[in-house]
């Protein structure tokens, strides 16, 4: 079976790989159980060294990896690029903080020396997505491979050269082989890898129904796994906003990465009686968007990864249109090559349409009016997923009440959701569990280990009651 790269602007093939078969994963698994064992031991000042030199590779070569990243997933060459330094930063982030967020942390306890201790569990699986091919695995391995574990990357099927080109770059930044490896596999492979004994804990980012396998085989064996899955966010707006900003920032928080995120905004919850001004603000805007070549400067929305992502967001379009949505722009494909949608608004003030219940994954923003500030956080929580979450207030005791009701794995206000290394990341609900980034990120995979001494030591060393 092929694992392929295409290029979503043109549908023409770039390349095919097979997948890796049960005696080349046994290899690349010994050698990460191999790596596991010294790298726990390698000084945090070697580990985060590797960090730091990844980061200036990546700084090196921004314009190489984000013509990759473009070429095979259709993000804009600008988008790629800054993802590209997003990751160095990132790096350069977990490398000047390990040795904080690993540190013993002392407990005071009576005729006693207690601390606890942070020690790496092993072999790490990341299963990743597409969508941001280069800075899903960064996150994940800057903070996994600083507290001394190793990771193996099973990629998303279309993104085979940005995980080829990973793992390069970790080996170019001097980590020593099975630190990071890049396992050309399938989601069928995934389960048997789950059960082997070398590996010890699972980190997926997602859909829910991959979230759901993975899990499920993690648990029939008795591993950790933190899952970061799909999201629909909430976009408040309210009277007191400044509309003008909320409706430009709007647009972004729609169609960032082609409206491939699981935390754009996806559901546009506006009070009632600025709704109509919204619209009209925030339609005229989605309607100016150059839709084009993502390698085009001037272009700012590209095409969708795949023509199922592109089919099944119309699916949605059409399936919310017969439900009572009303359209009020988009709604189509670009006829032509390439896998293209124009951006998309919808109104459904029912909330019973596949583009406010489901989650949609392109440009596609679906608008419902509100009566007041509970309205909107009814409307906000009225959904299965809890990722992040964006309101627009000028009124304090509102902007409050949102930062404690929302049910989200982060609230935004005034602004709009986005992943930072120095906040965790991650969701409530069917979102997933556990959380990226920060020390909150590294504390997912290591040991959190109570130690307690009784008696003092002697200069020998020995402990005496
Ligand atoms: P997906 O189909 O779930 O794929 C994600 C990864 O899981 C891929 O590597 C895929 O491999 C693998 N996979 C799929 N089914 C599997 C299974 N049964 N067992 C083991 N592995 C499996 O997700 P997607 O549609 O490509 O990506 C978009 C989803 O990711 C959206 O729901 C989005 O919201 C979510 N996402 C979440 C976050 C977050 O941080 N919460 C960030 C980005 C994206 P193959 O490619 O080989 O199928």
């Amino acid at each position: 079976m092929a694992i392929t790269s295409t290029d979503p602007a043109t549908g023409e093939r770039l390349r095919e790989f097979a997948a890796l078969t049960s005696s080349a994963i046994e290899e690349k698994l010994s050698c990460a159980d191999r790596a596991a064992r010294s790298w726990r031991s390698t000084s945090l000042d070697d580990r985060t060294s590797v960090l730091r030199r990844a980061a200036d590779l990546l700084d090196g070569r921004r314009d190489e990896y984000g013509t990759l990243m473009t070429r095979e997933m259709g993000k804009t060459f600008a988008a790629a690029k800054d993802e590209a330094a997003k990751c160095a930063t990132s790096l350069r982030y977990y490398a000047d903080h390990a040795a904080e967020f690993l540190a013993d942390a002392p407990v005071a306890v009576d005729g006693e020396r207690g601390y606890v201790a942070f020690e790496p569990l092993g072999v790490v699986l990341a299963v990743m997505p597409w969508n941001f091919p280069f800075w899903q695995v960064i996150r994940f391995a800057a903070p996994a491979l600083a507290a001394g574990n190793v990771g193996l990357l099973k990629h998303a099927s279309n993104v085979p050269q940005c995980a080829l080109a990973l793992e390069q770059l970790f080996a170019d930044a001097g980590a020593p082989a099975g630190v990071f490896q890049t396992l050309l596999i399938e989601a069928g492979q995934v389960e048997a890898l789950i059960g082997d004994e070398r590996i010890a804990a699972v980190t997926l980012t997602g859909s829910e129904a991959a979230g759901s396998s993975v899990a499920s085989a993690a648990g029939r064996h008795v591993k950790k796994t933190v899952l970061e899955l799909g999201g629909s966010d909430p976009f408040i707006v309210m009277e007191s906003a400044d509309l003008d900003a909320a409706a430009r920032t709007a647009v972004t928080a729609r169609t960032i990465n082609n409206g491939q995120s699981c935390i754009a905004a996806k559901r546009f919850i506006v009070a009632q009686r600025i709704v109509e001004d919204f619209t009209t603000r925030f339609v005229e805007r989605m309607r100016s968007l150059v839709v084009g070549d993502p390698m085009d400067e001037r272009t700012n929305v590209g095409p969708l990864a795949t023509a199922k992502i592109r089919d099944d967001l119309h699916s949605q379009v059409s399936r919310s249109t017969k439900g009572g949505a009303s359209l009020l722009v988009g709604g189509a494909p670009r006829a032509g090559k390439g896998f293209y949608y124009e951006p998309t608004v919808m109104r459904d003030d029912t909330r019973n349409s596949p583009a406010f219940r489901e989650e949609t994954f392109g440009p596609l923003a679906v608008i419902t009016s509100v009566r007041d500030t509970s309205d909107a956080i009814a409307a906000a929580n009225d959904s299965r997923f809890g990722l992040g979450a964006a309101a627009w207030s000028r009124d304090e005791k509102e902007i409050r009440r949102f930062a404690r009701e929302l049910e989200a794995g982060s609230v935004f206000v005034n602004g709009m959701v986005a992943s930072d290394a120095r906040f965790p990341f991650g969701g409530v609900k069917k979102s997933g569990y556990g959380r990226e980034l920060s020390a909150f990120g590294m504390h997912e995979f290591v040991n959190v280990k109570t130690v307690r001494i009784r008696g003092a030591a002697t200069s020998s060393g020995s402990v005496t009651e």
